[in-house]
């Protein structure tokens, strides 16, 4: 064990490690990037974090930097869950459920508590959590607010952020407090403190109101619906109320460790109807989305006809029983949540008469079983575009996000650019939010591999601000994607962003290099090869 590890065991109730095997492992999350850290901690309890982070903190103050990196299960493909110094590991531990009120319609957990475990125990009370990300078997709630997850249910529900109500979070000297909205008297009280908090509250109270004018400017700018990138300072005053909440969701732990989520939930309606649905030429997408929209889908996702070919070739079994004709230009996996029956059946007869004068292909899916398939096909496609080899399917241009109007012409960027580096142009996303997923298959290990990949990223994220898009909508800036970061609300707003940083964690040592990476960095940090290595390795078990 090394010193460092050494000293947190004797402070800590947790397990801390050093082992070298166990900073191998957390040397990766999902993304393309790799890091050695110090040493792994598994806190216990909300003690054992502030611990840790007083812990840096003062190391800080004498000069010597060990970087906080908060984990959940490292299925972010950022680069943002790794980190130079201590990883503090939540799903051994803190990932319990605190509290549900199933009148209010609120849930209280730990951070590492697992997405799906979470589901599975909501729907037993008839209810959800929406924005349950593709990944929700193996992510955490702590990871999807961090991130601002997103997934199948946004185009209705929207995002993390929209049912975060509040959080209890370790600032970056070890300070514990709890966000929520305030009133101008409560704020008052805040701003009286004589602590990190109450500085916080004054300093960006006081950034706030000094740029006020170039909040509409970014707003402005931003045209797509959902957006990971930097920090939300848009809703920090809303409604006359001042909340922190809106800059932590979102932050990658950039701002301060979150060890308990308060988030509202939703009823959850079982019975939907769903409806597969091919169209033949781009321009039909174009056509029918603004209808599609109008029907408020409960899932309006997207397959490429390039994504369906390397499926036929790599799991034919995913397609073996869906009749859809496989040549068309793309696939759209519909549904309809609404309680009562007769309400989907008026919509899915609406939605066939436009289908029907596209002359497109469409198949209607009530039984639970078919329905489950699909939802499974459509959430499962990078894992199924995994190709044997040195090339795999790599992140890197994982969740761009375009306004709906955009996404056609979007789309025949992303052929031009992919014919340009002579891949097939599989994809996949939500079309409803206009959330575009790639994964192309490359082999990091290849100097024109990796020189595709730069290739992507440059002219696919420049094409998605043109757009008034984002370059992701959920997975973040992160380490990968932060040189590029500025470009989605323009240098200013993006310097206001980062003067946030500077204000929560003035010492620099809350997951540093996220969000802020250059170009350069990122290029020394990336691994020789891409795996989505076993995500439970290395977690002890409460
Ligand atoms: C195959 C695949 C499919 C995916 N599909 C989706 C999708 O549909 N939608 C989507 O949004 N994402 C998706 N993701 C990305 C990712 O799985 C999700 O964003 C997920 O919510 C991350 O959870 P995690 O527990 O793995 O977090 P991690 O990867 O461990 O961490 C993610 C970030 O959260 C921070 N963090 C973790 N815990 C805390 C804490 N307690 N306090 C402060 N910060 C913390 C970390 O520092 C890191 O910056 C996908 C990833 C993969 C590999």
């Amino acid at each position: 064990m090394n010193k460092i590890a050494h000293y947190l065991q004797g402070h800590i109730a947790g397990e801390v490690t050093s082992n070298p095997d166990a900073r191998r492992y957390f040397a990766h999350d999902a993304s393309i990037l790799e890091i050695v850290p110090t040493a792994i901690v598994y806190p216990r309890n909300e003690n054992d974090v502030r611990k840790s982070i007083r812990f840096a903190w003062q190391l800080a103050g004498r000069g010597r930097k060990l970087p906080i990196t908060p984990r959940g299960m490292g299925s972010g493909t950022s680069g943002s869950a790794i980190g130079s110094g201590i990883v503090l590991v939540f799903p051994a531990h803190m990932n319990k459920v605190v509290s549900l009120d199933t009148k209010k319609r609120t849930m209280s957990a730990q951070p590492g508590a697992n997405f799906g475990a979470l589901l599975q125990m909501l729907q037993t009370h008839g209810l959800f959590l929406p924005p349950y990300p593709a990944s929700k078997d193996y992510a955490t709630i702590g990871g999807a607010v961090a991130n601002n997850a997103i997934g199948e249910k946004s185009v209705k529900y929207g995002a993390m952020a929209d049912f975060v109500q509040s959080l209890r979070v370790v600032l970056s000297n070890g300070e514990l407090i709890e966000t929520g909205p305030l009133s101008q008297k409560e704020l008052s009280h805040k701003m009286g403190l004589q602590t990190l908090e109450g500085e916080i509250y004054r300093l960006i109270d006081a950034l706030l109101e000094e740029n006020a004018h170039l909040l509409p400017v970014g707003r402005e700018r931003l045209k797509a619906r959902f957006s990971s990138i930097g920090y939300n300072i848009f809703d920090v005053k809303k409604n006359g109320q001042f909340d922190l909440t809106p800059l932590f969701t979102g932050s990658l732990g950039t701002l301060g460790v979150i060890t308990e989520v308060t988030f509202r939930v939703a009823p959850h309606h079982p019975r939907t109807t769903q409806m597969l649905v091919s169209l033949e030429e781009l321009e039909d997408l174009g056509d029918i989305l603004p209808s599609l929209l109008d029907l408020k889908p409960s899932m309006a996702d997207m397959l490429s006809r390039a994504a369906v070919q390397q499926i036929l070739e790599l799991n034919p079994n995913q397609l073996s029983d869906l009749s859809m004709p496989h040549e068309a230009f793309m696939h759209l996996f519909i549904e309809f949540d609404d309680s009562k029956e007769a309400d989907r059946k008026k919509k899915v007869k609406h939605l066939q008469k436009i289908v029907d004068g596209l002359g497109a292909w469409s198949e209607v899916y009530e039984d639970l079983q078919s329905q489950e398939r699909l939802r499974k096909l459509s959430g499962s496609v990078a894992i199924l575009l995994q190709p044997q080899g040195p090339a795999v399917a790599t992140p890197i241009a994982e969740d761009i996000s375009v306004p709906v109007d955009k996404l056609a012409d979007f789309l025949k960027k992303i052929q031009l650019v992919y014919r340009e580096v002579g891949l097939p142009p599989a994809l996949w996303g939500q079309a409803g939010i206009g959330v575009v997923r790639m994964w192309p298959a490359l082999d990091l290990g290849q100097t024109g591999d990796r020189q595709k990949l730069f290739k992507i990223q440059g002219s696919l994220y420049a094409a998605a601000v043109r757009h008034g898009g984002s370059i992701s909508a959920s997975a973040g800036d992160g380490r990968v994607r932060a040189p590029y970061s500025p470009m989605v609300y323009g240098p200013e707003v993006h310097a206001l962003m980062l003067s946030v940083k500077k204000i929560f964690d003035p010492r620099g040592i809350l997951n540093p290099g996220v969000k802020t990476a250059s170009t350069e960095e990122i290029k020394v940090l990336m691994r020789s090869s891409y795996s989505l290595s076993n995500f439970y390795d290395y977690l002890p078990r409460s």
